[in-house]
């Protein structure tokens, strides 16, 4: 009974807009109307009301008001169907500033306040395993038996994560931040589940001023842009189901291989910034989206 939501999900894939609140007081936002369907209207501020408008079309929207709560209620049967033998794999993508990692991990600091989908999805499988005597044994590297376990080890990927301020934002990451969670053990009936969880934190998708990046920034750069770029042609060919899912491109897009496609769920947050300035970028984002869904 407890897994019977996921079959309210329709598709194997499912596109989520989150737009992050403004914090500058002064600026104009993009965002032009939010409509109960799903459909999202943003204005090009560089044009007049008629021509400026875009429409886009996502399965859910969460506005800035929209809290980690919320987001996670819609993510949450997607993290259940781990539990029955599916494997699913999230993704948090935007530029940089946007709110993924606010939305996979919570606020900086880490208190347990405002924790995101990483800590919540966690809480919920170990609550799920120790309703139903399912064991979350860790995989080869280190056993996990709590949330907070899976935390500590977060952190030291965390500091392991290569980090570079940006003139953007300092908590900006050049680099994705992958979680992935195994589960195995029996059902009720003495069935065997194995299954996986992954829960990504993508590298910032904003295109870089090639004049003004030279040497390992560049090649990073466009390294990133390229295994972005990846993602989205294989999310593209399973939507299209095409017959050849060109998984081999790309790093990224081969580790993530076994929870792309197939009987796989796929859930990917598009995360875009209000400002006004910002609004190339909103439309790259929304577009990347819109292709994949
Ligand atoms: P990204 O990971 O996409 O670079 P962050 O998640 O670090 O972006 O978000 C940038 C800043 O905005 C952070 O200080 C973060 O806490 C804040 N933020 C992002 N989304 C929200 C939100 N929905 N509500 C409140 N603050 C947010
Ligand atoms: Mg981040």
């Amino acid at each position: 009974k407890l897994y019977n939501m996921v079959q309210d999900l329709k598709g194997n894939i499912r596109v989520y807009c989150r737009i992050r609140p403004t914090f500058r007081a002064e600026s104009k936002t993009v965002t032009d109307f939010i409509g109960e369907d799903g459909s999202l209207c943003i204005l090009d501020p560089s044009k007049t009301l008629k021509d400026g408008r875009k429409l886009f079309q996502f399965n859910r929207i969460f506005g800035p008001t929209a809290g980690q709560d919320e987001v996670y209620r819609d993510t949450q049967p997607l993290i259940r169907s781990v539990m029955d033998g599916y494997n699913v794999c999230i993704f948090a993508y935007g530029q940089t500033g946007s709110g993924k990692t606010h939305t996979m991990s919570g606020p900086s600091g880490g208190t347990s306040k405002d924790m995101g989908i990483n800590y919540l999805a966690l809480n919920d499988l170990f609550q799920i395993c120790n309703d139903d005597g399912l064991s979350l044994p860790d995989a080869r590297l280190r056993s996990v038996n709590s949330t907070t376990d899976v935390m500590t080890l977060m952190k030291l990927g965390e500091v392991n994560r290569a980090v570079s301020s940006t003139a953007i934002n300092n908590r900006s990451s050049r680099s994705h931040s992958v979680l992935t969670v195994h589960v195995s053990g029996k059902d009720t009936s003495g069935n065997c589940i194995r299954s996986c969880l992954h829960l990504v934190d993508l590298a910032g998708s904003e295109r870089v001023d090639k004049s003004e990046v030279t040497g390992d920034r560049l090649k990073e750069a466009l390294y990133i842009n390229k295994s972005l770029s990846c993602l989205g042609d294989v999310i593209t060919a399973l939507a299209q189901k095409n017959s050849h899912i060109p998984y081999r491109n790309s790093k990224l897009t081969l580790l993530l291989q076994d929870s792309l496609g197939g009987h796989a769920k796929t859930l990917m947050f598009a995360h875009v910034s209000p400002e006004s300035d910002s609004f190339g970028e909103t439309v790259s984002t929304l577009k990347f989206a819109q292709r994949v869904s």
